[in-house]
Formats: C-alpha cells, sequence, structure tokens
C-alpha cells in the first residue's frame, strides 16, 4: 500500500503529511484527538506558503505543534540537479532513493507555465518511440514525491510568495503511466485542484494516459482532472506496434472509455486532447492523417500533433516540417482544432518523451534495449555506469 493511500499513524516511522490530501489529513488530524478543520490549517502552511517545518505553523498551539513533530514531517523529495534551458524552460532531477531519479520540467509561455510531472520511476508500458520506456520500470511514486515536484519547482522560484502563480498548468506527462499508479496520482491532482492545495482549475490539470481502459472508468468515478490521450496511430495494427497496451486495449475500446469519461464530467464542452506523435514514414503520411480525422469523426476531442523527439537509443526520426504542416492541413480542414506542440528544452533534454531519469530497471530492459545497438558504445558506456 502506498504511504498516502493509507497512512499508518502512531508508528516509529514518522508519517510525511506532504501527500496527503484534504479528507486524509482530517483522519490524520482526529487520530491524533484534533479537530478535522486543522487539516486545512496544514495544508495552507504546506502548500500556500511552502512550510516544512511544523515550528513556524503559528496558528496551531505549542503543545499540538510538539505531538505533529513527533509523529509527522513534511518531506518533499531531494532535488538533484537543476537545468536550465537559454529559452526559459527549467528542468529538475529528483532523487528518490535507491539510485533512482525522476524529473520534472517547468515551461514558461508568457502569462503560462506548464508543469510537467512524473508519476512513476520508469515506465512498464514499452512504447516504441520513448525514452522513459527504453528504462523498464521500477517503482511507483509515493502521493508525496508527486506533489512535492510542484512543491519543489514553486520553491525553486522563491514563488510561494508571490503574487502572480509560477505554475498555471500542471501536465501529467513526464516519465511514467499515470493511471498505473492510481491512488498516489488522485491524491496529488486533487491537491493541484484543492483550494486548500494549489488551487488549479481542473482545466488546468491533465492527465495523459496510453490507455489503461479499465483505469479510466474508475477515474470516472473519482476525479475530474482534464484528459489527454496518447493515441499515435489511426488503426490498430499501427498503434499495437508503437503502443503495445494496445494490443490489450484496442482503440475502439480506449475512445469509448474517453467518451464515458466525459460524459461523467459535470461541465459540458468537456474535450479530450488526442496525443499524436509523428514519427516520419511510420505515421506521419497523408493517409494516416485522412484515416485519423475518419477515426476521430463525432469524437469530443482536440489533437496535440508532437513531432517525434529523437534519442539515442531510438531509431525513428524526426518528421519533416512539411509533413507535419500536411498533416495538421489535413486535420484542420476536417474541422478539427489541431496544434502541433513546440520542442522547448531542447538544449538540456527537457522536450517529451526524452525524460529518461536515472532508472535502476528491474526488468533490465535498458540493457536488452542497448545489446541491439551495435552503434551507440558512448550511450551504452553512460547508461551502464549509470546503472
Ligand atoms: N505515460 C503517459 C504520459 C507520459 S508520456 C502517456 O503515454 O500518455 C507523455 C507524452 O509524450 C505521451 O503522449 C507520449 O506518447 C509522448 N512521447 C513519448 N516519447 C516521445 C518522443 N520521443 N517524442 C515525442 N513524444 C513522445
Ligand atoms: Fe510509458 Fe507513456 Fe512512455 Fe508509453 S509513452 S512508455 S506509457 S511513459
Amino acid at each position: 500500500m502506498s504511504e498516502s493511500a493509507s497512512p499508518v499513524y502512531g508508528q516509529s516511522q514518522p508519517v510525511n503529511l506532504l501527500g496527503m490530501t484534504r479528507a486524509q489529513l482530517a483522519d490524520f488530524m482526529v487520530s491524533l484527538g484534533e479537530k478535522p478543520f486543522r487539516a486545512q490549517q496544514l495544508l495552507k502552511w504546506i502548500h500556500h506558503r511552502g512550510v516544512d517545518d511544523f515550528e513556524q505553523m503559528t496558528d496551531m498551539g505549542k503543545a499540538l505543534r510538539a505531538k505533529l513533530k513527533d509523529v509527522a514531517e513534511i518531506r518533499p523529495p531531494e532535488i538533484l540537479k537543476q537545468l536550465d534551458s537559454k529559452d526559459g524552460t527549467r528542468k529538475w532531477a529528483i532523487g528518490v532513493g535507491g539510485g533512482n531519479v525522476v524529473e520534472t520540467v517547468l515551461i514558461p509561455d508568457g502569462d503560462r507555465a506548464t508543469l510537467c510531472v512524473s508519476s512513476q520511476v520508469g515506465c512498464s508500458l514499452d512504447c516504441s518511440f520513448c525514452s522513459t520506456g527504453k528504462q523498464g520500470f521500477q517503482r511507483d511514486l509515493t502521493a508525496a514525491e508527486i506533489i512535492g515536484q510542484v512543491w519543489q519547482a514553486i520553491k525553486s522560484y522563491d514563488g510561494f510568495g508571490a503574487k502572480k502563480r509560477i505554475v498555471t498548468n500542471v501536465v501529467m506527462m513526464g516519465m511514467g503511466e499515470p493511471l498505473l499508479n492510481f491512488d498516489n496520482v488522485v491524491a496529488a491532482t486533487d491537491l493541484m485542484m484543492d483550494d486548500f492545495g494549489y488551487g488549479l482549475s481542473k482545466r488546468r490539470v491533465t492527465l495523459s494516459t496510453s490507455g489503461v481502459v479499465p483505469k479510466l472508468y474508475e477515474l470516472a468515478k473519482v476525479s475530474q482532472v482534464s484528459l489527454a490521450v496518447s493515441l499515435h496511430a489511426p488503426n490498430d495494427a499501427l498503434r499495437n506496434e508503437l503502443v503495445p497496451i494496445n494490443k490489450r486495449y484496442p482503440i475502439a475500446e480506449l475512445l469509448e472509455a474517453c467518451r464515458h469519461y466525459i460524459s461523467c464530467q459535470p461541465d459540458i464542452h468537456r474535450v479530450v486532447t488526442v496525443e499524436y506523435t509523428l514519427i516520419a514514414g511510420v505515421n506521419d503520411q497523408p493517409e494516416h492523417a485522412h484515416e485519423l480525422a475518419t477515426l476521430l469523426k463525432d469524437f469530443p476531442c482536440k489533437i496535440n500533433l508532437i513531432p517525434f523527439n529523437p534519442f539515442s537509443l531510438s531509431d525513428y526520426e524526426r518528421p519533416s516540417k512539411n509533413a507535419t504542416r500536411r498533416f495538421w492541413e489535413i486535420l484542420t480542414q476536417a474541422d478539427f482544432v489541431t496544434t502541433v506542440r513546440t520542442t522547448r528544452g531542447d538544449d538540456i533534454d527537457a522536450a517529451c518523451g526524452q525524460l529518461a531519469g536515472l532508472v535502476v530497471d528491474r526488468t533490465r530492459r535498458a540493457a536488452r534495449h542497448l545489446s541491439r545497438r551495435e552503434n551507440s558504445e558512448a550511450q551504452i558506456i553512460n547508461v551502464v555506469n549509470k546503472l
């Protein structure tokens, strides 16, 4: 059981309060013989003011502060390294123990700044074009480690006291498949949207999934986050190659689950963001665009095209500007709201799909992928050293 899904109180290990939702914190305070409203005070100290020391929580009595100090802690994951791109993008390497590192990226864009957050150490799903997938899987992040990425990003800009929000949007598009770490991702995204947490609107917190269909039905019951699905292909034969989980949950089932998800949302006009990574010669031809337009006809969505970001363990190539434009034109002419994601943070490897972190691979997938490549000796030495 995860730290935040089922907190165990009164044991010698201090309980980390950072990843607890309002309801979990209220239970915790009651377990200490306190009133549940204390949870709101705690949330404000932790997530509005960035305080990790109970001593500073001056609206709680001395005795309560001492009690909290005895049994609890507020422990964010540790920032190991910060990299700043020329274009303002900032990437953090975050240590999560056992030699594992995940990555978080902040992408400023005018008035907004989007934080790309990781949900797992590595990923078990092995999509053929994804750098995280090539690393294998180590473990789920705790809710504290997920929300801690937001906490650390704001801290890093000295932003807890700032009038203007540093992080205006969060996307669960870093390392890992969020729906395979369900409880912790739901707890962390709840905190992002809670007024006593980060107060982001549900339209500004997006969960991206490669299509874990049963979990989408579960999510519909408990969450209101915005949904993005990684489609990447207009038919099952091609998607089976690119996104192996498609063999288990094919496109028709995935789209049906997405429809169900948005039908459960209280607000009308909800749409799903369809992510489509364009890979040269693989899925970027005009016939793919036409087939996609037919597939998504009547599906409530907008489409985000992501030119493939190359990395050294992949033979795929980025599509040409012409192919990208042609693909965009076909979808736009078919009346889809279609955007092309610009690559940011190129100089610090912060682009989508390049977040590799450092995963001590349980499946030894990294080594397997490496051994298939004869011409990437430098990379082999690099990764093997890191392992
Ligand atoms: N596991 C989730 C979220 C993390 S990946 C998912 O798959 O949706 C976030 C997005 O980056 C996904 O749409 C993914 O398909 C895309 N992506 C992964 N590797 C990429 C690459 N090398 N170039 C461009 N996009 C990539
Ligand atoms: Fe995992 Fe998403 Fe990468 Fe696929 S694209 S391997 S699901 S992180």
